[in-house]
């Protein structure tokens, strides 16, 4: 990961020098400074007004779906990301790069995977949000995370202290669909869907009718078979426990858990609940 590292031991409060910072602080995920998306003027209409294409489009610009994705340039070097982080924006292509793959959002390694699943966190919904049975067939568009990492951002990113963490463990991560931004075609051409003024921000399963006129920015799973489970015991049986990051604020994952408690059904197109915080520009850490 090409972040800032830091050679000097570093004093707990006891003045013993611990372990360095871990170099892998900034989410493989998170948007760069000058990663920059594509203009909406690239976008027109396919033939007999069926659904979105780019007017030079490549045959990457599709997900195995069918679905168009939002266009965002990458600073990379050796393949990973370099340059100040945005922390609370996702870069599209990074975070379905890692949700596809279940690896794990901040390094890009293999996500934790045990006989109870992938591993993945939350904040818990409030008590008026979450769905029965909660998390069971939750939603989510965090990618999973390697057990080291998950320890990390339970120490550090803010929302999921402040509204506790939940380890969940996935047999069956399903792909469900994408996150993404309402098109329609009007008189002035392709243009964004508005709801109450706003742009139209929807997670939508894959095949669901209004698809072919979403511009996806994330990869939304289901997450299926699930077990909450004690991080710290699996942490301690790996021997993590003693591990401290000492960055504090400064992993914060981009995603946004409030996702888990949101559910769409499939075919009824509906807003994500916290849309105003689940939008592909706008997600906070
Ligand atoms: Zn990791």
């Amino acid at each position: 990961m090409t972040t800032a590292r830091s050679d000097t031991p570093i004093l707990g409060s006891d003045n013993v020098p611990r372990r360095p910072a871990r170099p892998n602080v900034i989410p493989y995920i998170t948007r760069r400074r000058g990663e920059v998306g594509d203009l909406a003027l690239m976008l027109g209409v396919l033939p007999r007004l069926t659904g979105l294409r780019y007017l030079d489009e490549g045959p990457g610009d599709r997900d195995h779906r069918g679905v168009l994705w939002a266009r965002c340039s990458q600073l990379l070097e050796d393949g990973m990301p370099v340059g100040t982080p945005e922390f609370g924006e996702v870069h599209p292509a990074r975070q379905r790069d890692a949700m596809m793959r279940l690896r794990c959002q901040v390094c890009l390694e293999s996500a934790s995977k045990t006989s109870l699943g992938y591993l993945f966190l939350a904040a818990r919904p409030s008590d008026h949000r979450m769905e029965p049975g909660w998390p069971e067939g939750a939603l989510t568009a965090q990618p999973p995370l390697c057990l080291e990492h998950a320890r990390v951002a339970i120490e550090e990113c803010h929302h999921l202290v402040a509204g506790g963490h939940v380890a969940i463990r996935a047999k069956r991560p399903r792909l469900h669909g994408v996150i993404g931004t309402a098109y329609r075609f009007g008189t002035g051409g392709v243009v964004p869907a508005k709801v109450d003024g706003e742009t139209e921000e929807v997670t939508l399963p894959y095949g669901h009718v209004r698809a072919p006129w979403v511009l996806a920015s994330q990869l939304v799973r289901r997450l299926c078979d699930v077990s909450v489970v004690d991080l710290n015991n699996e942490a301690e049986a790996a021997g993590l426990m003693d591990s401290r990051s000492a960055n504090s604020g400064r992993a914060c994952l981009p995603t946004n858990a409030g996702a888990l408690g949101d559910s769409v059904q499939p075919g009824s197109g509906a807003h994500v609940g916290q849309g105003q915080e689940m939008g592909p520009a706008g997600v906070r850490g």
